[in-house]
């Protein structure tokens, strides 16, 4: 059979039921799994044998959800976490040790900039962040010989900004370095990093996937094509004494990164994603496809919306005209940008949160990408711990409100957001 199209590894890709099994990946809720023979189980354990032997490091369920992601982005393999910041913390321990550096870019999510910028740099793993507007030459200082990665997402959270991954994917493959991509937003229906040139993927699972705000979750996916064989990965190449002298690389292959991920991180800070989320997060997979074409619908038709209502300073969404990133969109995101964008509400940080406590159908909530349409404000928020100056650096304006737009009906979300303007600008 041909490669199948992308809204039809959604539905089925990951769980393929054998003769009278269930047509439905059932959720199995056991820690533990039972063997006939005690060298068999030995053998899991020095990893010469794939299975399952305990839920902390795998699970069926799990394992069913990391198939179909990894099938979803083009990848070799998938790990499946207990929530995006995992996902990510784990991706880099499985290649950086203290003493060692990343290079991130600045328009990250708040919670990957502080997880990196300060509980990292607690570990003794420092982060040099960059700019996207910065010169090649500016960034390529920025890539010290202890650099292990650069990290960036696709679409930034929340300045909704679109990554040029392939000038990123050169940059760090010049110096021999991956590129890691948090493709959280555009989910593999909207944007495949892996073609772009990315090496790891990762992924709140807890927005897009899930969809329907029920499941904290994270993943990471292996592209499989990065040489870790170049002198500067060591903690891949080199003979574990964990493992009795395992050298990831020489066992693993192009799985070697994936493996490393859930043998020696998942199995020592116990990460793992539940079973029961994993069936949750699977169901919402299934519809990804459907939801992403009609969230980025409507999120334009909002964007058109609030770009010519007198109430509003200025909107940020990747497809309109008037953004920065139009170009890269028309490269990277051409089916469409997603449900989040950004506006500024005339008259400050008051009106905003007048805005915000306007709204009827859309919600105040931390949380985007899911089903129902909400509003957050950054600065008091989302980005509080960072200090003004932070927040203007990493592009969080005061009177920055967030959109999600769900799949409603668009024009019951237009007349609340109107609502909800006209009442901010009054004098009540
Ligand atoms: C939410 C989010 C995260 C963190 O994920 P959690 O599931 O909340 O831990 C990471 N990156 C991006 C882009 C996010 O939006």
């Amino acid at each position: 059979m041909k490669k199948q199209q992308i809204d039809t590894l959604c539905v089925q890709a990951g769980y393929e039921p054998k003769n009278g099994e269930p047509r439905i990946a059932p959720i199995v809720q056991s820690t533990t799994y039972k063997y006939d023979n005690a060298d068999e189980l030995g053998a899991l354990f020095d990893l010469k044998k794939d299975g399952h032997m305990y839920s902390r490091i795998s699970n069926p369920t799990v394992a069913n959800l990391e198939n179909k992601v990894a099938a979803l982005e083009g990848g070799i393999g998938a790990v499946a976490t207990s929530s995006g910041q995992a996902a990510t913390l784990l991706a880099i321990l499985t290649i950086c040790n203290c003493g060692e550096h990343i290079v991130a870019l600045n328009n990250i999510y708040g919670g990957t900039f502080t997880l990196i910028g300060s509980t990292l740099k607690k570990f003794g793993i420092e982060t040099t962040f960059v700019s996207a507007a910065q010169d090649d030459a500016v960034i390529e200082r920025a890539i010290l010989p202890n650099t292990k990665l650069i990290l960036g997402e696709s679409l930034g959270n929340p300045g909704v900004e679109v990554l040029d991954i392939e000038r990123f994917s050169s940059l760090a493959h010049k110096h021999s370095i991956p590129l890691f991509i948090d493709n959280t937003f555009p989910t593999p229906v909207l944007l495949r990093p892996i073609e772009y040139g990315a090496d790891i993927v990762i992924h709140s699972a807890t927005k897009y996937l899930d969809g329907h705000a029920t499941s904290v979750g994270g993943i990471i996916v292996d592209s499989g094509k990065f040489d870790w064989n170049n002198g500067k990965f060591p903690h891949l190449t080199d003979e574990d004494p964990n493992y009795h002298g395992l050298s990831y690389t020489k066992a693993f292959g192009k799985s070697a990164f994936i493996t490393k991920a859930r043998v020696v991180f998942i199995r020592d800070l116990g990460t793992l994603m539940t079973p029961f989320n994993a069936f949750l997060i699977n169901l919402g997979t299934e519809t990804l496809a459907l939801r992403m074409e009609r969230h980025s619908q409507n999120a334009l038709k909002v964007a058109e919306f609030l770009q010519e209502h007198p109430q509003v300073e200025w909107v940020s969404y990747p497809s309109l005209p008037s953004s920065p990133s139009y170009d890269l969109t028309q490269k990277y995101l051409p089916k469409g940008a997603a449900g989040v964008l950004s506006v500024g509400i005339k008259g400050g940080v008051e009106k905003s949160k007048k805005f915000i406590n306007s709204l009827q159908l859309t919600s105040l909530v931390v949380h985007v990408g899911d089903i129902r349409t909400h509003a957050l404000h950054p600065a008091s928020m989302t980005h509080r711990q960072l200090s003004a100056q932070d927040q203007i650096k990493v592009g969080i304006k005061p009177n920055m409100v967030r959109l999600s737009i769900g799949i409603e009906n668009v024009e019951d979300i237009l007349d609340d957001l109107n609502q909800a303007l006209q009442e901010s600008a009054s004098r009540k």
